[in-house]
């Protein structure tokens, strides 16, 4: 299902009758929010716009990300008062912009540009594309359409939400068009080896030991395809770790042979579980997690459990994973 071109021309028309505007994505925010709401903050600014981007959480970015171009463009959401027009980027529904979700929905017009199966269509013009890898790759494509022109600090933004997204162009949702598209964008100047160090050689011992400790406890169990691990919230001040660092820890339990479904267990500040949830390619897990009360694509979905421990919240969920068939033979 492609974006519709009137929805194109709409969100132009909005963007143009602009003076200023607040881009604003997801929770827990990973590559492809910083770099779609870096690079379209960006962009907007080019195009002459007073520009604010923020998310609900911390407004500083992780370590890794720290070398992203448009930083000086971030406000705390405590601060933002969003009024005239509103982009939310990365964002399936209004729920994900957290604190931020009333602020938005307040605003006169909203612009929704996202890639998630599950978007809600919320917000007054919509540029979904659920074919798309990443939120990063719709702004590509569309840029021009919107009156938007890209230079090598956007190229970089948006670069980084499309290799993180799609596992470095190895999972599931990488396509002929993402390498033309990431083709493109190292034309305008993105360096994938310094982008590769950046992002991907940026971890902190600290955060490396923590894997270790993670990795070592891993619970895997053959006959649901299921590897886990749950982390305390003691152990990130333990390992002297930042909540926001441990955004593709549960990386570190996908490169298991057979395994069908990974998840990370995540103990919140406020005590409450979040769950980050991966599968390989015949296995989808958005439905396991939205029927959770959460959401996210097929391959990489979460939520947050409303069990009160551990133990409930593992129950929980294997009561929804559906063990695989095993007469492969038919
Ligand atoms: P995460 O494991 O947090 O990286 O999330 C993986 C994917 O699932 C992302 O694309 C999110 O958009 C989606 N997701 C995670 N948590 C939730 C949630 N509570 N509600 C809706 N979607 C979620
Ligand atoms: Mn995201
Ligand atoms: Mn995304």
């Amino acid at each position: 299902m492609g974006i519709k071109r009137g929805e194109v021309g709409r969100a132009r028309r909005l963007i143009e009758e602009s003076e200023s505007v607040a881009v604003l994505s997801h929770q827990n925010p990973d590559g492809d929010a910083f770099g779609s709401a870096l690079g379209l903050g960006l962009m907007l600014r080019r195009a002459g716009l007073k520009v604010k981007v923020s998310w609900p959480d911390q407004i500083e970015p992780p370590q890794k990300y720290e070398f992203l171009p448009g930083k000086e463009l971030l406000i705390s959401h405590a601060n933002l008062r969003p009024r005239g027009l509103v982009i939310a980027v990365d964002c399936a529904n209004a729920s994900r912009l957290g604190e931020l979700e009333d602020a938005m929905l307040e605003a006169n017009s909203i612009i929704n540009i996202d890639h998630h199966p599950d978007n809600s269509m919320f917000g007054t013009v919509k540029l979904v594309d659920v074919d798309a890898s990443a939120t990063a790759e719709i702004l590509y494509k569309e840029a021009g359409d919107l009156g938007l022109e890209m230079d090598r600090d956007i190229a970089v933004c948006l670069y980084t939400g499309l290799v993180t997204d799609t596992g470095r162009f190895q999972f599931s949702n990488t396509s002929a068009e993402t390498f033309r598209i990431a083709s493109e964008l190292v034309e305008l100047g993105a360096d994938p080896n310094r982008l590769y160090e950046e992002i991907f050689q940026g971890d902190t011992l600290s955060y490396m030991r923590l894997t270790g400790e993670l990795v070592s406890r891993a619970v895997f169990e053959p006959e649901t395809g299921l590897v886990y691990v749950f982390m305390p919230q003691e152990e990130l001040r333990r390992f002297g770790v930042e909540m926001n660092e441990t955004e593709d820890l549960i990386d570190s339990l996908r490169t298991l042979r057979e395994h069908r479904i990974a998840a990370l267990f995540k103990e919140q500040d406020d005590g409450r579980i979040r769950v980050s949830l991966r599968s390989r390619a015949d296995t989808d897990i958005g439905t396991v997690a939205r029927s959770l009360g959460g959401g996210g694509h097929r391959a990489a979905a979460g939520y947050t459990s409303d069990k009160g421990s551990f133990e409930e919240a593992l129950q929980e969920l294997k009561g929804e994973i559906v063990a695989p068939r095993r007469d492969s033979g038919s």
